[in-house]
């Protein structure tokens, strides 16, 4: 089986799994308590969160530990919209292609009264900074762009918007759950404010991962209870799960830049694979993008039966983003960058990781190529196409 879905979840590392069994036995205890038992569970807690911060160049103090990436998004953004409202700003910028975790957010900001601006993603996948720029109003709370784009992979120029944030006074959070782990991401020389990460996509446990927000940045409490992380997020913590993502993460930003090169040689040997098959095309651009994270358009095609094909043949893949699997919808990401409906539907997502070798791309090529002809053989668009009575796109 080859998996190429690593943007939907990746495995656990051996290391982030024996730090969380390890811990099950030894620091079961609850962080808030006194005794012995909850002051070792502390100890381990607050290790995590200085080892977490140190890697992304932020402050100990600056790292809440929540369920995942969704849950950090929420919270970013409505802490940001929160302190915006008191001061009378009730708008906020962001963009068409966001996780819907940040688009639904928004969504229910709107009818709560704030306004929403999106900004054009551009046929590239690629935000453009003086875009943003002259979006923001003298009344904007919040500028929410992502990091890395999970459909995509497209990287964004998150460092240049940052500062332009900065320079006009306006909060910037940045869906980071794509990009910690995988390439450089540092707070402070990117000009962040908020950001959330995700440990299982890193090789980190499930249902763990953190919010950043820079010192002086308040933020509101999502769940109310107890006084856990300094009254920013109620409940017991998890301290096996979040130590665990403290050694996912060491070991990810360790070996960062070896996999990054091989990822993107593999990567590269896939585009030029995917491409040879006719009427296709690779969506997002082709230099600013993650480390093996490919996505392309299959004209004629129906995505779905693309991917069942390809399961039986052992390849996982994805059409998209896992959480539009099982609508009809075509990607929101891909109708961003501008593919009409016919072409968005027959797209294929595949995210690499280390253990995917050259075999396994040139036997991904191969299959790929084949199931694609085979299901233009009966697709009656594909036969429109061919007769001439629709014109290609790709
Ligand atoms: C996976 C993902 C999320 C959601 O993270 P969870 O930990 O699964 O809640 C949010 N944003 C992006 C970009 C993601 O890829």
């Amino acid at each position: 089986m080859i998996y190429a879905d690593n943007a939907a979840t990746t495995p656990m590392s051996p290391a982030a799994r024996e730090t969380m069994v390890s811990l099950l036995d030894t620091c079961w205890g609850n962080a808030s308590s006194l005794y012995l038992h909850g002051q070792r569970a502390r100890e381990a807690l607050e290790n995590a969160r200085a080892e977490v911060a140190n890697l992304i160049g932020a402050q100990p103090r600056e790292i809440v530990f929540t369920s995942g990436g969704s849950e950090a998004d929420n919270q970013a953004i409505r802490s940001a919209a929160a302190l915006g409202k008191r001061q009378g700003k009730t708008h906020i910028v962001s963009s068409a292609f966001e996780h819907h975790a940040v688009l639904h957010t928004l969504k229910a900001l709107e009818k709560e009264g704030f306004t929403v601006t999106l900004v054009d993603v551009h046929h590239d996948g690629l935000v453009r900074p003086d875009e943003v720029a002259a979006a923001i109003r003298d009344d904007t709370c919040l500028v929410t762009i992502m990091y890395a784009n999970n459909e995509i992979g497209t990287i964004q120029p998150i460092r240049e918007i940052g500062a332009i944030c900065r320079e006009k006074g306006v909060l910037f959070h940045t869906d980071a759950v794509q990009a910690v782990g995988h390439i450089p991401v540092d707070v402070v020389e990117d000009n962040i404010d908020l950001l959330s990460a995700s440990a299982h996509k890193f090789h980190g446990p499930k249902g763990t991962g953190f919010l950043y927000a820079r010192r002086g940045v308040a933020l509101t409490s999502l769940i109310a209870g107890g006084a856990q992380e300094k009254g920013k997020r109620a409940g017991t913590e998890n301290v096996p799960a979040i130590a665990a993502m403290a050694t996912a993460l060491r070991e990810a930003v360790g070996k960062m830049e070896v996999r990054r090169a091989y990822l993107t040689r593999l990567g590269d040997k896939l585009i030029d694979g995917l491409g040879q098959i006719p009427h296709s095309a690779l969506n997002g651009d082709r230099d600013h993008r993650l480390p093996g994270s490919v996505n392309f358009c299959f004209e004629g095609i129906e995505g779905e039966s693309l991917l069942l094909l390809l399961d039986d043949r052992g390849i996982c893949a994805s059409s998209g983003s896992a959480c539009t699997s099982g609508s009809l919808d075509p990607s929101h990401v891909l109708l961003a960058i501008g593919r009409v409906h016919d072409v968005a539907h027959g797209s294929l997502r595949l995210t690499l990781d280390e253990d995917v070798t050259e075999a396994d791309v040139d036997a991904i090529i191969r299959e790929t190529a084949d199931v694609v002809a085979y299901l233009r053989g009966f697709s009656p668009i594909w036969r429109d196409l061919m007769a001439g009575k629709k014109q290609f796109i790709l």
